[in-house]
C-alpha cells in the first residue's frame, strides 16, 4: 500500500544565501563518525603517527581533486583555507602529542584535537569566527573517515533536488553546484559558515540551523526554500507551490540583470556617484569583491591574523598580507583596520589580567593596541611599509576622543620615524582615518575630523553604543534599530563634519549593506559604502536608478518621524514602492517584513 501523503510543514531558519527555490527533497543522513579510545602501546606510536599523517594526506589530496573540478576562483578558495586548517602545525602537533605523550589511538586524539579547537571557536562571539567550528568539525570527521579506510568522495544529488542534511561540506557544495540542485536546507551551520559561504557563492538558495529537519522530511516529497524570509516549507499545496515557483523565476531574473552590471559605477540620475566598497575578513573575499563590482576594500579587519595562533603576527606577517591585498584590489585603495580585538572578537594572545564582567565597554580595539603598543607598532610598521605597493589606508577602530586618536597618531609618526631612520622603505603619506563606533565620537567628530584624513561610520558598534543594547543580545535584538531617531542625528553630525571639513565619510556596518537604508544614507550625505561583496550590485543597481535629490527628501521628511517603529514604516513604505525587488535582497527582508 502506497504510504499516505504527508501534510504540509513550515519550518523557520536563518537565510545563508539568499533566493528562492522549489523542488523534491533529497535527505542526506550522515550523521557524525563515532569512535572509541584505545589506549596504545610504546611500541604503536610511530604506526599511529605515520596513520594519522597518512589520513591528513589523503583529505588534503581529496580536496585539491575537488578543487581541481571548480572553475571559479572563488570558490578554489574556500577549498583552499579547508586545506590550511588542515595543515595547521597547531592541530598536528596537538594530534600527534595526544598520540604520543597520552598514548591515545589515532583516532581518539583526531577527535580531542578538533573537539577541542572546536570547543574554543564556540565561545567566540563574532559569528564569523564561531563558525568555523563547523569547518573544524567537518574536517575532524573527514580524517575519522579517512582513518576509517572510508573514502568520502563528494555524492552527486539529483538535478533540481533540493538537499536536506545535517550539515555540508565544501566538496558537497561542489558536488551540488555540478547537479544544478535547486535548494540547499541545512540543520547546522551558521550564516558564515563555509557551507553557507560556497552556497552563497555557487548562487543556490540555503537556509542553515533548522534542528531535526532531516528527521521531519522524506526524500522525494515537495519542497519549499524561501531563503529570503529564511522559510522552508515540505509538502506547499498546489497555490502555494505555483506561487513560489513564480517567485524562483523573478528572483533569478533580478539577479542575472544586476550582476551583468556589476562593473558600472554606482552614479545617480542626477550624477552623484556613490562609491562600493568591499568588507573583507579573509583573503578569498577579497575575489568575490572583484567579481562583484567593489571598487576596492573598504574595511579590511586583521583581527582574522591573530586567532587561532600562539604569537601575535609579526611585522613582516603584516606587510605581506597588506602588500598582497593591494595586489588583488589595484588600481582601487584598501582600508585597513588596525586589530580590532576583545569582547566580540575574543582573543587568547593578550591577557587582561581578569575576567571583564562588561567586556564591550573593557579593554577592547584601539584600547586594547595602545596597551599592546609593541604589537600595535608592528603592525603600523608593517602597513606603513606596504603602503609603497598601493594606495593604503589605515583606519584605528572604536575611537573615543581625542586624547585617544592622539596617542595612536603620534604612534604612527614613531613608525614612519623609525622606518625613516633605517632606511626602510615605506609610505609616508598614508591616509589615516578612525571609525565612528562611540557616541562620544560621533558627538567631537568636529574635533576628531581636523586631525584624519576620513571617517567611516561603524554603525553595529555605533546602534550597540548609541542604544544600549548588546548587538549579541537576542534578547533585545528587537531594540536594534538603525533609524532610531538618536542614532540618525549621531548620521547627521558626522555626515556634516565630514563635508565641513572637507572628510570623506563612509558606512561600514551591516546598515550599509540593506537596501532599505540606501536613501537615508545618500539623503544624509555618505557618498561611500562598505558591504560584504555580494551585497554590491543590488546596491549599485538601487543607485543608478535613484536620483539624490529624491534621497535628500526621503531624508528630510524623516527628520520629524519621532519613533524608530515610525521611521521603519515610512522608509519601508516609500523605498517598497520603488524597489520591491531590491529589498528582497537585504536584511530587512529576513526580519520578515
Ligand atoms: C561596526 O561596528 O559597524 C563594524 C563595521 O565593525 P565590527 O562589526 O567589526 O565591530
Ligand atoms: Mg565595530
Amino acid at each position: 500500500m502506497p504510504a499516505a501523503k504527508r501534510g504540509r510543514e513550515k519550518w523557520r531558519g536563518i537565510a545563508a544565501s539568499p533566493g528562492v527555490g522549489v523542488g523534491l527533497a533529497y535527505v542526506v543522513d550522515r550523521g557524525r563518525v563515532h569512535v572509541s579510545r584505545r589506549d596504545i602501546d610504546k611500541s604503536e606510536i610511530d604506526g599511529e603517527i605515520a596513520r594519522f599523517r597518512a589520513a591528513l594526506k589523503a583529505c588534503l589530496e581529496e580536496l585539491e581533486g575537488v578543487k581541481a573540478r571548480l572553475s571559479h576562483g572563488e570558490h578554489r578558495q574556500i577549498l583552499k583555507a579547508q586545506q590550511l586548517m588542515l595543515r595547521d602545525p597547531d592541530l598536528t602537533q596537538d594530534v600527534e602529542t595526544r598520540i604520543r605523550d597520552a598514548g591515545h589511538n589515532a583516532e581518539w586524539a583526531v577527535a580531542e584535537a578538533t573537539d577541542a579547537i572546536a570547543a574554543t571557536l564556540d565561545k567566540v562571539t563574532d559569528p564569523y569566527f564561531r563558525d568555523r567550528q563547523y569547518d573544524v568539525t567537518f574536517l575532524g570527521d573527514r580524517i575519522l573517515r579517512a582513518l576509517q579506510g572510508d573514502s568520502a568522495a563528494a555524492m552527486a544529488f539529483p538535478k533540481g533536488s533540493i538537499v536536506v542534511a545535517s550539515d555540508l561540506s565544501p566538496g558537497d557544495v561542489a558536488a551540488l553546484h555540478s547537479s544544478g540542485v535547486a535548494g540547499i536546507v541545512a540543520e547546522i551551520g551558521g550564516r558564515t559558515s563555509h557551507a553557507s559561504i560556497m552556497a552563497r557563492a555557487f548562487e543556490i538558495p540555503a537556509v542553515v540551523g533548522i534542528e531535526g529537519i532531516i528527521d521531519g522530511v522524506r526524500t522525494g516529497e515537495t519542497m519549499v526554500v524561501d531563503a529570503v524570509h529564511g522559510l522552508v516549507i515540505s509538502n506547499p499545496d498546489e497555490q502555494e507551490e505555483s506561487s513560489f515557483r513564480g517567485e524562483v523565476q523573478r528572483y533569478r531574473e533580478f539577479e542575472a540583470r544586476v550582476q551583468k552590471e556589476h562593473g558600472l559605477l554606482a552614479t545617480t540620475t542626477d550624477g552623484t556617484h556613490v562609491v562600493l566598497r568591499a568588507n573583507v575578513a579573509l583573503h578569498e573575499d577579497l575575489e568575490s569583491a572583484g567579481y562583484h563590482g567593489a571598487e576596492g576594500v573598504g574595511l579590511y579587519r586583521t583581527e582574522y591574523l591573530y586567532m587561532n595562533r600562539t604569537q601575535p603576527p609579526t611585522e613582516e606577517e603584516h606587510y605581506l598580507l597588506a602588500k598582497q591585498v593591494l595586489a588583488r584590489c589595484a588600481p582601487y585603495p584598501a582600508v585597513f583596520r588596525t586589530f580590532d580585538l576583545g569582547s566580540d572578537k575574543p582573543c587568547t594572545l593578550f591577557e587582561h589580567g581578569h575576567a571583564e564582567a562588561n567586556p564591550a565597554m573593557g579593554l577592547r580595539s584601539l584600547r586594547l593596541a595602545l596597551r599592546e603598543s609593541d604589537h600595535f607598532a608592528a603592525q603600523l610598521r608593517g602597513l606603513l611599509r606596504a603602503g609603497v605597493h598601493g594606495p593604503l589606508r589605515i583606519m584605528f577602530p572604536l575611537v573615543s576622543g581625542l586624547a585617544e586618536l592622539q596617542i595612536a597618531l603620534s604612534m604612527v609618526e614613531v613608525a614612519k620615524r623609525e622606518l625613516s631612520e633605517g632606511r626602510i622603505a615605506h609610505a609616508a603619506d598614508v591616509p589615516v582615518g578612525i571609525m565612528i563606533e562611540v557616541p562620544s565620537a560621533a558627538l567631537m567628530v568636529d574635533q576628531l575630523a581636523q586631525h584624519v584624513d576620513f571617517l567611516s561610520i561603524g554603525t553595529n558598534d555605533l546602534i550597540q553604543y548609541t542604544l544600549a543594547i548588546d548587538r549579541e543580545n537576542d534578547e533585545v535584538n528587537y531594540l536594534y534599530q538603525p533609524l532610531h531617531p538618536a542614532l540618525l542625528k549621531l548620521l547627521g553630525l558626522v555626515c556634516d563634519a565630514g563635508k565641513r571639513h572637507g572628510v570623506a565619510v563612509s558606512v561600514c556596518g551591516e546598515m550599509a549593506a540593506d537596501p532599505l537604508f540606501t536613501w537615508v544614507l545618500m539623503g544624509l550625505g555618505v557618498r561611500e559604502l562598505s558591504v560584504h561583496p555580494a551585497a554590491i550590485p543590488v546596491l549599485k543597481n538601487l543607485i543608478r536608478a535613484s536620483a539624490l535629490g529624491d534621497a535628500i527628501a526621503l531624508t528630510k521628511r524623516l527628520a520629524s518621524v519621532a519613533t524608530a517603529p515610525e521611521a521603519e514604516a515610512f522608509v519601508l513604505a516609500e523605498m517598497n514602492q520603488r524597489f520591491p525587488e531590491h529589498l528582497l535582497h537585504g536584511a530587512a527582508a529576513a526580519r520578515g517584513q
